[in-house]
């Protein structure tokens, strides 16, 4: 059992002026794939730095499989990590670079450690290239031959840092089928950091969201995007971006109106308005995804105008002025002319809304 579990773990920096990671619980189940994911500086690669061991942490604890390991040496720690610049040695060829992490942590055989790396590389679809070493790899073959590496020690834990950010769009999307292939496969429990939503949406059983060293949110993908739990959650996840609409609050109980100065007029009516009116927010910031608003005729809707129609295909983004920008995603035969007025609405159901200061969700 190799569940890993973080309990305030706190790291600062410069005496303190630093506040790297604040205070930060959470627990990955043994055998669980937890994506960490944050814009640049929110502390996701020192957080898996203390879990590896590379970093000691200011304050809390880590275990891992219920041991204790905040003061233990990262090379007793069973921990596996891959970089984003892969850190192969140049001098080696793949083979020499596969078996490396196997001499150094454990006394297997000769025969057994090429017969480990062989069955790995064979997993990678790498075994072309073991007598190569890695100038003669392109990034690709690269980035396989370290996640062989990782894979050959049969870790407790793998540990990925952004370990395709340095790879084209197209091979991003293959090898992180790959990596969920494998990682299902094994079973191993894994932490990957990420700052790219869509990554960390699409791999992670479950995603852990950081901001300035402070933990935002945890849970399932779908059920951090349609529960967001701050307005910067909300924000951060999905593409495009969901849509902010600064709102005065009026009404009371089960009938409460959303509205601005710029003619943004949006009714809650029943549970919903019961819920807002009972926050006692008298502002606060709608927030609407994209494929959630419906183009609508016969003036019960929003006017706003059209700026650009974007299509993508099966769908088209249309760019809208509502006093604010605002991007509606719509089936691609929905076509209106730039420069015209069209209503938009949305179910009750599918709109958030935040607390204008803090940004806590009140719906
Ligand atoms: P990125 O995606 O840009 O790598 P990140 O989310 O991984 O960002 P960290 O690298 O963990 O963020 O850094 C978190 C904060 O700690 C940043 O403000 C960073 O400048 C600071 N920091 C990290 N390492 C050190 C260090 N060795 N000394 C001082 N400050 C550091």
């Amino acid at each position: 059992m190799a569940t890993v579990t973080l309990d305030n773990l706190r790291k600062e920096f410069d005496n303190g002026r630093i506040v790297a990671v604040d205070d930060v619980s959470f627990e990955v189940e043994d055998g669980e794939f937890v994506t960490v994911v944050g814009p640049s500086g929110c502390g996701k690669s020192t957080t898996l730095r203390m879990i590896a061991g590379l970093e000691s942490p200011t304050g809390g604890s880590i275990r891992i499989g219920g041991e204790d390991v905040t003061d233990v040496h990262a090379r007793k720690r069973d921990v596996a990590m891959v970089f984003q610049n892969y850190a192969l040695y140049p001098h080696k060829t793949v083979r020499q670079n596969m078996a490396f992490g196997l001499r150094m942590s454990t006394d297997l055989s000769k025969a057994e450690r090429n017969r480990r790396v062989e069955e790995t590389a064979e997993m990678m679809d790498i075994e072309d290239l073991l007598d190569d070493k890695p100038n003669e790899l392109s990034g690709g073959q690269k980035q396989r031959v370290a996640l062989g590496r990782a894979i050959v020690r049969e870790p407790d834990v793998f540990l990925f840092d952004e370990p395709l950010s340095n790879l084209d769009a197209k091979l991003r999307t293959t090898m992180r089928t790959e990596i969920q292939r494998i990682q299902n496969e094994l079973g191993i429990t894994s932490i990957y950091v990420t700052h790219d939503q869509e990554e960390a949406m699409t791999m992670g059983d479950r995603l852990a969201i950081l901001k300035d060293g402070i933990l935002q949110q945890v849970g399932k993908p779908k059920d951090v995007y349609e529960n967001p739990t701050n307005k910067f959650v909300g924000g951060f996840v999905g593409s495009p971006s969901m849509n902010f609409v600064d709102v005065e609050v009026t009404g009371s109980g089960g009938s409460v109106t959303l509205a601005n100065d710029d003619g943004f007029d949006y009714s809650l009516t029943g549970d919903v308005a019961q819920r807002v009116s009972e926050s006692g927010s008298k502002t606060a910031r709608l927030g609407v995804r994209p494929e959630d608003v419906t183009v609508v005729t016969g003036g019960a809707g929003i006017p706003t105008t059209v700026d650009v129609v974007e299509p993508i295909g099966s769908d088209n983004y249309l760019h809208l002025d509502v006093g604010t920008d605002f991007i509606a995603r719509v089936d691609s035969d929905v076509e209106p002319t730039v420069g015209d007025t069209i209503e938009i609405t949305f179910d009750q159901s599918a709109v958030h809304l935040f607390d204008a200061t803090g940004g806590d969700a009140l719906l």
